[in-house]
């Protein structure tokens, strides 16, 4: 079985040093709170994801959902883990205390939440997918849907699902079929097939809240005429308790790739009673509200996997013996030397822990923006927070769920032979992080949406946020002798970055196959010229840390050298993004449909 050991410290390092998270005592809701208290909930956290959900993952991959009778009963241990996980408190977590929640900022649960996908990424599905739903509704519910729904949402006892896609449209939801229709008391009547519908049906909550995109009739073309409904599985009464069964119904499950512990079912709305939420063909926009936190969520099942690869790697690498060192036997004393002596192997090894440093980095600095475009008490300070969120959210969905499937990749690799074989838990992650780069908006649509809607916002509003903090942190460090190895080429990177950006700007107006064309490679070196930026970041606490004197010297020399790989060996790449996205679509466009 996988190995799992929650990464306690690096949490710490990232909210007391990276963050600083201390400099926002005075936001309420933000920074007031107690940080040992977080760190004891972290750890309890910890606890359950390692004692709890980690057994039960190859369980679920192998055992996976069964489909009876209309009912979806989870593998082994699903509920009673569910249930345990309710207890703790864990779905009220960052929810509003006026629905009963304990309204904690989302930089304390990013760790729980990469914890989770760390240990069990199917299990993380339910709750991920309710606390999606539940800020749709809080948005977006009416002063009568939000007492009826959010506090068992809350407590736990129902969940929350997202149906949007249908058979014959995924990306493209303007062109759902699914229709809604004006029945009595302000309510609707919804008709139609979803596919595809995460934890649509399962068997550990009492109740499964729908959040339904639908027309309306005579609702203009397209996503302009798109209006979202909550649909529950079972209506509730105006006391709060259970009513009639809706509707809304489980056609089938589907057999698939990966996440075998998460049902993925056909979900049938026949004439089910639903709600408006938000305005009339508004629908999208609703979605959207909620899509940032929805985005970053799936970035994080992507660290998680990534993180949980990389401990295996490494824990394996230490222990497998193959052959002698380049430069002589490190183990004279062993038939052979463990593979962590082969510089292939440490460069695999280097880039999965790079990865997840990196990425966990930019997954707690986004958060702490998401909780300060919310919170913050100063206007202008919330609209530079929410900046940031809305340029790097794409970012961090591809970048963390690509790495999440290379780490995986990586660390079968690691293992060789025995990668492949089912019975150590490694290809099960490479299975099950393969679909976080698909859905909520394929890796493919995040890079039109960074090119098409965030680059050109404001005329770079969106992007002052990214390079003027960088130009501030090159300036601050223009002097500092230790610092100038990850400062001269992270310089450079950032230069060629500015190019690149000018240069799909200029494509996007001139010929919009040039920046579509390139808008993959561009979200790319954006992410791999940022992540060196929180590198450099992280050397320089790391560097003050070691030249001041500390009893962790082992932790962060550990920092320094990752960020000396990444650097070194990771950023450089990014001269070969910059020519390929310079190269224009020529090459890309050139042959012929039928020719294919
Ligand atoms: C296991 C699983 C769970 C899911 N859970 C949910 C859920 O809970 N709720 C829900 O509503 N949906 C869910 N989905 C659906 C998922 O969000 C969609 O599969 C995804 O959005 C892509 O849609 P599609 O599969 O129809 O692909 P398509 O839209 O047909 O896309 C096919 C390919 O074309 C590319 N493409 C399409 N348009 C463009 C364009 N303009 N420019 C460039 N490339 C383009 C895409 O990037 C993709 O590579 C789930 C899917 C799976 C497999």
């Amino acid at each position: 079985m996988p190995i799992y050991r929650a990464p306690l410290r690096d949490f710490q390092f990232l909210t007391d040093e990276f963050l600083n998270v201390a400099q926002y005592k005075d936001v309420p809701g933000v920074g007031d709170v107690d940080t040992e208290t977080v760190n004891a909930i972290w750890a309890e956290g910890a606890r359950f994801c390692e004692e709890v959900l980690l057994p039960i993952n190859q369980v679920g991959d192998k055992e996976g959902c069964t489909f009876k009778d209309g009912t979806v009963t989870l593998p082994t241990g699903f509920k009673e883990a569910y249930e345990t996980y309710v207890q703790s408190g864990w779905t009220s977590f960052v929810c509003d205390p006026a629905y009963g929640g304990q309204g904690m900022p989302e930089w304390t649960n990013m760790p729980v939440t990469e914890m989770i996908c760390s240990a069990n990424l199917s299990f993380g599905l339910t709750p991920g997918l309710t606390h999606g739903a539940y800020n749709a509704i809080f948005l977006h519910g009416t002063d009568e849907l939000k007492p009826r729904y959010l506090p068992k949402m809350t407590s736990g006892e129902w969940s929350g699902v997202m149906d949007l896609t249908e058979p014959h449209a995924g990306t493209d939801l303007g062109m759902i079929r699914t229709k809604a229709e004006p029945a009595e008391n302000g309510t609707y009547k919804i008709t139609g097939t979803k596919i595809f519908i995460s934890a649509g049906e399962q068997n550990v909550t009492e109740n499964i809240i729908h959040l339904v995109l639908a027309k309306l009739p005579g609702a203009p073309a397209g996503t302009k005429g798109i209006s979202l409904f909550l649909v529950p599985k079972f209506l509730v009464n105006d006391d709060g308790s259970l009513g009639a069964r809706n509707a809304v119904t489980c056609g089938s499950i589907e057999h698939k790739m990966g996440i075998h512990a998460s049902p993925t079912c056909v979900i049938n709305l026949d004439g089910a009673t639903g709600y408006l939420l938000g305005e009339m063909n508004k629908g999208m926009k609703a979605m959207f509200t909620m899509m940032n936190a929805a985005r970053i969520y799936v970035g994080v099942q992507g660290l998680g996997l990534g993180e949980v690869a990389y401990q295996n790697g490494a824990a394996y690498a230490k222990e497998r013996l193959q052959m002698r060192a380049p430069t002589g036997a490190k183990f004279p004393e062993k038939p052979a030397d463990p593979i962590i002596v082969h510089p292939d192997v440490r460069r695999m090894l280097l880039t999965m822990r790079a990865f997840a440093e990196g990425g966990r980095a930019l997954v707690m600095e986004i958060a702490l923006k998401l909780d300060l475009s919310h919170k913050h008490p100063d206007a202008k300070e919330r609209e530079a927070a929410d900046d940031f969120v809305q340029l790097m959210t794409p970012i961090v969905k591809s970048y963390l769920t690509d790495g999440g499937f290379e780490n995986a990749n990586l660390a079968v690799q690691v293992y060789g032979g025995h990668g492949y074989i089912a019975e150590h838990g490694i290809e099960q992650f490479v299975r099950d992080a393969r679909i976080a780069q698909i859905y909520e908006g394929t890796n493919g649509i995040q890079a039109l949406d960074l090119i098409g809607r965030k680059i050109p916002m404001g005329t770079g509003k969106y992007l002052r946020q990214v390079f003027y903090p960088m130009d501030a942190f090159m300036e601050q460090q223009k002097n500092n002798e230790a610092m100038k190895e990850f400062v001269k080429p992270l310089g450079k990177h950032i230069t060629y970055l500015q190019q690149a950006s000018l240069w799909l700007g200029a494509a996007g107006v001139s010929n919009p196959d040039d920046a579509a064309g390139g808008a993959t490679e561009y979200a790319r070196m954006f992410a791999m010229v940022y992540v060196g930026f929180l590198w450099a970041r992280m050397a320089a606490l790391a560097l003050a840390k070691l030249e001041a004197g500390t009893d962790e010297k082992d932790f962060y020399e550990a920092k320094l050298e990752t960020a000396r790989f990444y650097i070194q060996r990771i950023l450089p790449q990014s001269v070969g993004i910059l020519a390929t996205i310079t190269n224009g679509a020529k090459s890309i466009m050139g042959m012929k449909a039928e020719s294919f």
